[in-house]
């Protein structure tokens, strides 16, 4: 027995289902009614129309990517193929029909494409095995989408396989479970099948009327039957009663069914329709193997492209790489360099602690160089200034003297040229403190004049001196830093200048409240400075083309200027040119009040005409030194006794009473220290004022430690060792 229903038929019916559910592409429209019209066509066994039509639309279905499409085109294919050419190329359409169709949610194209692989297996291949297998996956997508008309044809399909090997126990169970269905429905082509299954059954249980009662029945309903297709159904089942006849020996009906069933297959499966198959089918083949070829291609572009990019990502990888490991070698190689770096640091800081220790120990010598210096200069300065005062003094007459007023004037200049050169560094950290002096700004610059006059006339120049009459006849300030920027600048200017013209102008600038600002200019018409030198000239030791023999400098007179200036409050400008001359300029406001004036002068009257007789015990070593002090304070009424030796001071104090002890600090057998600590420890109060060439702040400790009260530096005004000693007296009187 064979039954074969054929997959199509509900095209119409669910196409209005889309159509309604979803809106459709006019494309896909337009598919899905070419496809029906290949349906029907197939139905009228009109392969060729139903193939061209496929054709179309599987292209189409290509086009628009649509897999519902392209499994219904696949399976018509199939259907062709199978029915009238080539099996196994059926096969391969069906199971590309199934691809597409898994790959949509569309059940009842699965269930189709099942059905016709079932029925391929069975009639085609005799496989009723794997046919049922198909089968009964149809019947899970028909009961899934709950449709009854393809539940009864699935289940009339397992039935006819059953029976195909002779396994009509299971057969008949389907066939009973859809029997009523179909005596009730309108399915013709359902009615024949079951009817000639029946007859089958019946035929094998040898109920012989039954079961040509169902083969009548069978063929009466066949011969409704107006589907060209269905013809080959009707065939078969004029095969299966001829079959029956034969069982029953009845070999005239089996004869004239036999012959009924061959007329028929000849009508359906005869030359010219195989031929168009072949021909329409050949051209879906084509296509199809354009298709796979483009697919190959496209498969391989992707691969040529995949290619390209995984190359381009070898390519990047590389360069990756190689920036890694130039990063790594640069790393590497800093690393080495930072070693090298630490190593030569470590060195060189080794190498600047040796330098900073070494500069420490020569800061030390210099330090102790710069103290025993002060000290072996200034005594002998305190020498000539002091015995010039006394000359001065006790020859009135020459006291107009302008070579006299020179040498005074000179070994007081170079006495605080010694100290500034020795404390340079105490001028930079501005430890030098200006002290007020109350004097004639004319006399001053006069004396400076004076003394530097000899060089005027060696080069032949002329000193013209222009002082502006509204300064105050008086002022007050430190004339002897001013003395010291006026000598710097002044004998520069007459060093500098061969057969020219030196002018010192002296001009009232302005008055601010008790001050009054003074404009001072040194202008020469010399060698000048150049640009480039300007700037330069002010620090340190800086000369500029230096000839051997002809000026004996120390490149610091410049640096003392500004440095000094700068302590006055001001700064010292620079105009020069060369070959035409250099000007300094620079304003100092020096206080002018005439009370303040006064006091001092007060000050220094009060002392100098002092009516107490003290007596003074002088204790120094150097002989000259003893003669300056001595004849300084008899000068000023005092009563002064001289003794070199500490011990013999100490004696002397114990038998004889003294107001005040002027002590030298370095002396050869016992210094002042220790002598002063010895007076100290017999009980004698006596003030004890240090007398010393030493730098005050050097010895300020020592001294108070042993028991000193004051400190005088020599060379000193005689004024200010009266102020100091009439002071300390006084002080001890109130206490
Ligand atoms: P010194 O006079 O000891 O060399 P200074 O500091 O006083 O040192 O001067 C520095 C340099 O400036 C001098 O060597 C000189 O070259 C230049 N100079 C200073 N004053 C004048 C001037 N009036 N005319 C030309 N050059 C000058």
């Amino acid at each position: 027995m064979k039954f074969k229903k054929i997959y199509l038929l509900l095209f119409a019916l669910i196409l209005q289902n889309f159509a309604f559910s979803q809106e459709q592409t006019r494309s896909k429209k337009e598919i899905e009614k070419l496809l029906e019209d290949a349906g029907n066509a197939f139905f009228n066994l009109d392969v060729d129309k139903s193939l061209k039509l496929s054709k179309i639309a599987l292209n189409d279905a290509y086009l628009i990517k649509d897999d519902e499409l392209m499994a219904k085109s696949y399976n018509i294919i199939g259907l062709n193929f199978e029915e009238f050419y080539n099996v196994d190329k059926g096969l391969n359409y069906y199971n590309k029909a199934l691809y597409h169709a898994n790959l949509t949610n569309n059940d009842s194209i699965k269930d189709w494409v099942n059905n016709n692989l079932g029925s391929l297996y069975s009639y085609r291949k005799n496989d009723f095995k794997t046919s049922i297998k198909y089968y009964k996956k149809a019947l899970i997508y028909s009961e899934k989408i709950k449709d009854s008309i393809e539940i009864m044809y699935t289940r009339l399909n397992i039935c006819s396989a059953y029976f195909a090997i002779n396994d009509y126990n299971n057969g008949v169970e389907y066939l009973n479970s859809i029997k009523d269905f179909v005596v009730k429905g309108n399915q013709l082509e359902a009615k024949i099948s079951m009817c000639s299954m029946y007859g089958s059954y019946y035929s094998n249980l040898k109920d012989n009327p039954k079961a040509e009662l169902f083969f009548n029945e069978a063929i009466r309903l066949s011969e409704l039957n107006t589907t060209q297709l269905l013809d080959s159904n009707v065939c078969d089942v004029y095969n299966d009663y001829a079959t029956h006849y034969k069982k029953n020996k009845d070999f005239e009906k089996a004869f004239y069914y036999l012959n009924l069933h061959k007329e028929l297959k000849e009508k359906v499966y005869n030359d010219e329709r195989i031929k168009k198959v072949k021909l329409a089918g050949g051209e879906i083949e084509l296509d199809e193997l354009e298709r796979q070829i483009n697919r190959i291609e496209g498969e391989k572009d992707e691969q040529s492209k995949d290619l390209k990019e995984s190359k381009l990502i070898v390519l990047l990888f590389v360069i990756i790489f190689f920036i890694l490991l130039l990063l790594l070698y640069s790393l590497y190689k800093n690393n080495k360099f930072r070693d090298q770096s630490n190593k030569e640091l470590k060195i060189a800081n080794e190498e600047l602690k040796i330098a900073k220790e070494k500069a420490e120990v020569a800061s030390q010598l210099k330090t102790q160089f710069v103290s025993t210096i002060s000290h072996e200069l200034r005594t002998p300065l305190y020498g000539v200034v002091g015995i010039t005062n006394i000359i001065l003094e006790e020859h009135k007459e020459l006291a107009s003297s302008p070579h006299l007023n020179s040498l005074k004037f000179s070994a007081r200049y170079l006495l605080s040229l010694v100290n500034d050169l020795l404390q340079i560094n105490k001028i930079e950290e501005n430890k030098i403190v200006l002290e007020n002096m109350i004097f004639n700004i004319s006399d001053e610059i006069k004396t400076i004049i004076e003394s530097l006059e000899f060089i005027a006339v060696k080069n032949n120049n002329k000193l013209i001196l222009k002082i502006d009459s509204s300064i105050p006849e008086f002022i007050i300030g430190d004339k002897l830093r001013l003395s010291q920027i006026f000598m710097n600048l002044v004998s520069n200017a007459l060093k500098f200048t061969k057969n020219g013209e030196v002018k010192i102008i002296a001009d009232l600038d302005r008055v601010e409240g008790t001050k009054s600002f003074i404009k001072f200019q040194i202008s020469d018409t010399g060698v000048g400075i150049a640009k480039v030198d300007q700037e330069k000239i002010f620090e340190k030791f800086v000369q500029i083309e230096r000839k051997e023999g002809d000026y004996q400098g120390t490149g610091l007179g410049l640096s003392i200027v500004q440095k000094l200036a700068e302590l006055f409050g001001s700064k010292v400008e620079l105009e020069s040119e060369e070959g035409v001359g250099t000007t300094f300029t620079f304003t100092i406001g020096f206080e002018s009040d005439e009370s303040k004036r006064n006091e001092i002068i007060n000050n220094i009257e009060v002392d100098l005409s002092s009516k107490h007789f003290y007596k003074i015990l002088v204790v120094e070593d150097n002989k000259i030194n003893q003669i300056v002090t001595k004849k300084i304070l008899e000068g000023n009424n005092f009563k002064c006794q001289i003794i070199d030796d500490g011990y013999a001071a100490i004696n002397l104090l114990e038998s004889e009473a003294f107001d005040v002890v002027l002590m030298d600090i370095n002396m050869p057998i016992i210094n002042g220290f220790e002598t002063t600590k010895l007076i100290r420890k017999k009980g004698i109060t006596i003030p004890v004022i240090a007398l010393t060439a030493f730098d005050k702040e050097e010895i300020t400790e020592e001294a108070l430690a042993s028991g000193m009260n004051d400190i005088i530096i020599k060379p000193f005004e005689p004024v200010k060792l009266f102020q100091i000693i009439t002071n300390i007296i006084n002080k001890k009187n109130a206490d």
